[in-house]
């Protein structure tokens, strides 16, 4: 790829704006100057994307297939800039023609395709895919809303639809030739062939287009270009005959709705499962376009049989949300291609694997066997079939398990139990961090483990450094550069050479001075935002994150709660000012968590205009929190919260991304915690709380007694009292769901039990913070030992270890 200097990009973008909008390059506006500048992008990479289509071809590579519901990607324009190597060059051409290159990358609406970490993972890794040059690509589904958009009003979130396709999207290509058909109910009709073998027919079935939306994935300067494929729901245009029936013509209307309705929203549950028939619905329609869309190619491109498709073909299902792909594997092999059972189920069984995110119950998929019986009839079947096999294998093989039985069957209780499908369907099982993939190995599924030690492996998550770092964090990228050069850009790892200046005073003030600037930015947008004024110089105190009582925003306000009752007797109190910053959107259906956001803007009002405290104590919480929001928040932050119960946070990549930039973690030992204590020490960040063992204890054991704590220890009294008397409310029963549930549901995720302990451990990090060498020596050690958490990394044990894929 030849690469412009800002001169001819500047040029081309002014040529783009003359023609196409028909103004002068200085009478244009922010939008149409990002529409200019991201089709020149395109231009640019359009011969890549074909090519690399071709290689993979003509090399008969072996790809990978990575099939989610969510793809949480944000915006785009700098990355593609970043990894195309034209991010420089695009700030100097903007500013050549007068423009403020942020405002025109902010034109570009997030695509929010997603609830959280599930999703921003998938999108890292497909950064990661293309940037190693490896043959891998997404599936997914083009919502029309995507993730609700949050308003904070009177302190409660509100949710506004998020309809980021109302401006043309900028990146995506509609490929009317890979169109397919997916078909919802109707009967299944069974015969016998000529030759004995069965043949499975269907009649009366809901048929719907499946049309394939195609995004370029940009690798980093590599001349790689995957695709990111996702489907749009529309109807087969057959016209209503409306001049004889306007009834039947609305009709019509109604059922083209009702397809539309397919890929028309996300589903905005983090981290929990809603039994709704639309999103089994939405499952279906994403894995049966794209298996059927694997298969075509497969036939396409490679010309073997179908006995070799494992060779050819792996597809990792991101969660359980895809693992109907196992079975409209199998129908497809066996009724379309027909294979018999044991051939095609010899074959599905050696291409897909699984990845494990959550040990919550309540995130537990299972379907009611009617459901999916009337809406997936064939696809049933096949599910009964697997479950009756696989029973049998027990019962026969491993009699130890036999009374197992009820808790392995995919079917069991009328309900279908995806996990076990997936488990049972794949050649591998992961778990998302070290602690997670033991938790279970060792409990949530030890069942399966001794069914199946082999497929079981730890892939710790981790998150591009390219956009996580160079594009959000661009003077620390030039401050390492300047250090140690940019081999840590290939290889991430390397930035542990960053430790040979872990004494050295003059290059830590260094990095301290970026953090401050990074401060003043970010205060800057808060006071542009919202209005309020900050302290640059206070610790800026960090819980970005989805809003869950597992993840404890619950603890945090308690201790913002305890630190203004402190404030408040003794307002001459030596205390380094604290700025506590919140993002968080909550499920609408969450009542506890929309509580707590109220709770936490209620004590911001409180706070944040009492003079009394001298403005030692400031809370801020952003609306709207998204990739855009992350990547303005992160590199500014000193302390990074993960303060999960332990056992609960399977992994966390926020974790991740904030230690990236220089911040040290208050946490647990949960999740991708443990790893970053395991590589930075114990003295390097704030571990504090329960274990997870522990907690695990008290789950199975019992023995915690919440209202001991709140009857011994007086702060905890005095802050669930101020709540119970309605001290932050306007109305005296505002907080009593949150105080009930810790006093009569005996505080599920221990925030009492962790309260004293969390408290200690900011006492420590506010010593540390005023040694401000001590402090920023610390930062340093986090972000040489961060190189572990790129997602290139991850990628190469999924390599290695699962998908034995080559770059090509
Ligand atoms: C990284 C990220 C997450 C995941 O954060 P956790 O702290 O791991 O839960 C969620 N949402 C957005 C927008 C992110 O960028």
């Amino acid at each position: 790829m030849k690469r412009l200097t800002a001169k001819e990009l500047a040029a081309q973008i002014t040529q783009f704006i003359n023609t196409s909008y028909n103004v002068e390059v200085q009478e244009a506006t922010n939008e149409e100057i990002f529409y200019s500048l991201a089709a020149v992008v395109n231009e640019q990479i359009k011969p890549l994307w074909f090519d690399t289509k071709n290689r993979y071809k003509s090399e008969q590579a072996k790809q990978v297939y990575y099939l989610s519901m969510e793809f949480l990607i944000g915006r785009l324009i700098k990355s593609n800039l970043l990894n195309t190597g034209m991010l420089d060059v695009a700030n100097q051409a903007l500013a050549e023609l007068g423009f403020d290159a942020e405002e025109v990358y902010a034109v570009e609406h997030d695509a929010g395709l997603g609830n959280g970490g599930l999703g921003r993972l998938a999108a890292c890794f497909l950064d990661s895919l293309a940037s190693l040059g490896l043959p891998g690509h997404g599936y997914g589904i083009r919502y029309r809303y995507g993730l609700f958009e949050q308003r904070i009003i009177h302190g409660n979130q509100v949710e506004l639809p998020d309809y980021w396709l109302k401006k043309p999207y900028a990146w995506e290509v509609r490929r009317e030739d890979e169109i397919c058909v997916v078909q919802f109910q109707g009967n299944v009709l069974m015969h016998q062939r000529n030759d004995g073998s069965l043949e499975f027919k269907y009649e009366h079935t809901d048929k719907v287009l499946a049309v394939p939306y195609d995004i370029p994935i940009i690798g980093y300067e590599n001349e790689t270009v995957n695709t990111l494929r996702l489907w749009s729901a529309e109807p087969i245009t057959e016209e209503p005959n409306h001049s004889t029936d306007q009834d039947e013509f609305y009709r019509h209307l109604d059922f083209e709705h009702s397809i539309e309705q397919l890929s028309g929203f996300l589903y905005p549950d983090d981290s929990s499962y809603e039994g709704k028939e639309l999103r089994l619905k939405q499952q279906y329609f994403l894995v049966s376009a794209s298996i059927q869309n694997i298969m075509k190619q497969f036939k396409k491109n490679y010309r073997l049989s179908l006995k070799h498709l494992p060779e050819k073909v792996v597809i990792q299902i991101n969660d359980t949300h895809p693992s109907l792909s196992i079975p409209e594997l199998m129908r497809i092999l066996m009724d379309e291609e027909r294979l018999g059972w044991d051939e095609a189920w010899d074959i599905t069984t050696k291409v897909f694997a699984y990845t494990n995110h959550t040990t919550l119950s309540e995130a537990l998929e299972t379907w009611p066997k009617q459901m999916m019986q009337s809406l997936l009839p064939r696809i049933y079947m096949i599910i009964e079939e697997i479950n009756e096999r696989f029973c049998q294998g027990i019962w026969f093989e491993h009699k130890e398990l036999r009374d197992k039985i009820p808790e392995l069957a995919v079917i069991a209780d009328d309900q279908v139990h995806m996990a076990r499908l997936a488990i049972v369907g794949s050649f591998s099982v992961n778990g998302v961090a070290n602690i997670h993939t033991e938790i279970l190995k060792k409990k949530e599924m030890k069942n399966f483990y001794s069914l199946y030690p082999e497929r079981f492996n730890n892939k710790t998550n981790g998150i591009t450094h390219r956009r996580w770092l160079m594009q959000v964090n661009p003077k620390l990228t030039t401050l390492i550069n300047e250090m140690i050069g940019d081999q840590w850009v290939k290889r991430p790892k390397q930035l542990i050479n960053l430790l040979r200046f872990q004494n050295d005073r003059n290059v830590l003030e260094e990095f301290a001075k970026v953090k401050r600037e990074n401060k003043i930015l970010l205060a800057n947008f808060i006071h542009d935002q919202m209005g309020i004024t900050i302290d640059d110089q206070s610790i800026f105190d960090v819980q970005i994150k989805r809003l869950h009582e597992y993840k404890r925003q619950l603890l945090n306000v308690f201790h913002i709660i305890y630190l203004y009752n402190e404030l408040k007797e003794n307002p001459n109190l030596d205390m380094t000012p604290r700025t506590f910053i919140f993002g968080a959107k909550a499920a609408p259906s969450y009542h506890l968590a929309k509580e707590t956001i109220k709770l936490i803007n209620t004590v911001a009002s409180i706070i944040n205009y009492d003079k009394s405290i001298h403005g030692k104590l400031k809370v801020i919480f952003m609306e709207n929190y998204n990739v855009s929001l992350a990547e303005k928040i992160i590199p500014a932050t000193d302390i990074s919260e993960q303060i999960s119960t332990a056992s609960k946070e399977a992994s966390g990549t926020g974790n991740m991304k904030l230690m990236m930039n220089g911040a040290l973690t208050m946490g647990t030992m949960d999740g991708a915690n443990v790893e970053i204590h395991d590589l930075v020490g114990p003295q390097n960040m704030f571990i504090f709380g329960l274990r997870a063992d522990e907690v695990l204890h008290y789950y199975q054991h019992g023995g915690y007694n919440a209202r001991e704590i709140y009857n011994n220890d007086d702060r905890v009294k005095r802050i669930l009292d101020q709540l119970q008397k309605g001290e932050f409310g306007t109305q005296d029963i505002e907080f009593k769901d949150i105080y009930y549930n810790i006093l009569y549901h005996n505080d599920p995720y221990f925030v009492l039990k962790d309260f004293e302990p969390y408290i200690e451990a900011h006492e420590y990090a506010e010593s540390v913070y005023r040694d401000e060498y001590k402090w920023q020596q610390m930062s340093l050690i986090n972000i040489a030992h961060s190189g572990k958490f790129s997602s290139d990394r991850t990628i190469r044990e999924y390599v290695s270890d699962i998908w034995q894929i080559k770059p090509i």
